[in-house]
This record gives structure tokens, sequence and C-alpha cells, in this order.
């Protein structure tokens, strides 16, 4: 199982995509009050703010601790050499990678197909019918339509053949 894990917000829009396996642990001991620390580093992805690293500092052998983000050209070169190695880059990037093309799909069908399951195509040759005759009720196109002026404000659409048929009375 992959230790990638993505925060979506409100309407499942991805927020933030985070490696839970930290790149790097540091342990180290404040020489004033002799406690022992730890610290965690974990690469993480904002879709606002680019790629982060969350610091999460704790006291050793506690539970909850504070934690910040910096940006990864705030690292010294030691840690960044460790976030190389971790391979967490490449797991970030892959689920990333991923999200977005999801999101280009979601796209391309919201953007170019708005009318989708509701398309209805004409029945005499066969391109998108914007129409639909009064008579027969069939779908027809722009050009296999007939608008006749009424003495109301609509005029009523026909199909060619329905439209012969109401002249010929
Ligand atoms: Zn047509
Ligand atoms: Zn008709």
């Amino acid at each position: 199982m992959s230790s990638v894990r993505v925060v979506h917000g409100k309407d499942e829009i991805p927020i933030i995509v985070r490696d839970e396996e930290p790149f790097l642990i540091n342990r180290w001991r404040d020489v004033e009050t002799g406690n022992e620390y730890v610290n965690e580093y974990r690469l993480i992805f904002s879709f606002r703010e680019g790629l982060l690293v969350e610091i999460t500092q704790k006291l050793e052998g506690s539970i909850g601790g504070i934690s910040w983000e910096v940006t990864p050209n705030r690292l010294d070169l030691e840690s960044l050499m460790w976030l190389m190695g971790s391979g967490s880059l490449e797991r970030i990037r892959a689920k990333v990678k991923e999200i977005m093309q999801q999101l280009t799909e979601n796209l391309d069908s919201l953007f170019f197909d708005p009318i989708g399951d509701r398309r209805r195509s004409c029945y005499v040759c066969g391109s998108d019918a914007l129409h639909e005759c009064i008579r027969c009720n069939k779908d027809v196109c722009d050009q296999h339509a007939v608008f006749a002026e009424t003495e109301y404000e609509e005029p009523l659409t026909y199909c060619h053949e329905c439209f012969d048929k109401v002249i010929e009375k």
C-alpha cells in the first residue's frame, strides 16, 4: 500500500497530497533543557502552494507535536540528499499526475460535451437535432426543420414530411 494520502476539501476537490512516510527523522537534544526531540520531515504537495516540506517536532516519547512547513529550498543540503534518496518525490509526483489526469478527463466531459446524454440526432441526416416536430415528435436539425409562421408569436416547428401534409390539407 502506498504511503501517499490525498486530502480532499469540500466537493471532493483534492487540496493536498501527502507522503505519510517521513523522508528524514532527526533526533536531537536541547543542551539547555536536556530534552530529547524528534523532527520528522515529510514531503507534501499543495495544489495552492506547490511542493512543501512539513516538519513535525515532538518531544521524544510523546505523541503530539508542533509542525510547520517550509519550501524545499530552505532545507540544508544534507536534508535534500535524504529527500532525493527516499523515493518521496517520485511517489508524490506520480499521485499528483494521476489526479491531474482525472481532473483533465472531467474537464473534457464538462467543457466539450455539455449536452451529453441529452444529445439527439436528426432522423433525416443524423446530425445534432435541436428541434422536434410538433406533429410526429421526431427530432430534426436546423436544415430539416420547417418553421411555420403563426398568428401567435412562436412559429410552429415541423419536419419536412409533416409540413407537406399539413400544407396539402
Ligand atoms: Zn437533418
Ligand atoms: Zn414530423
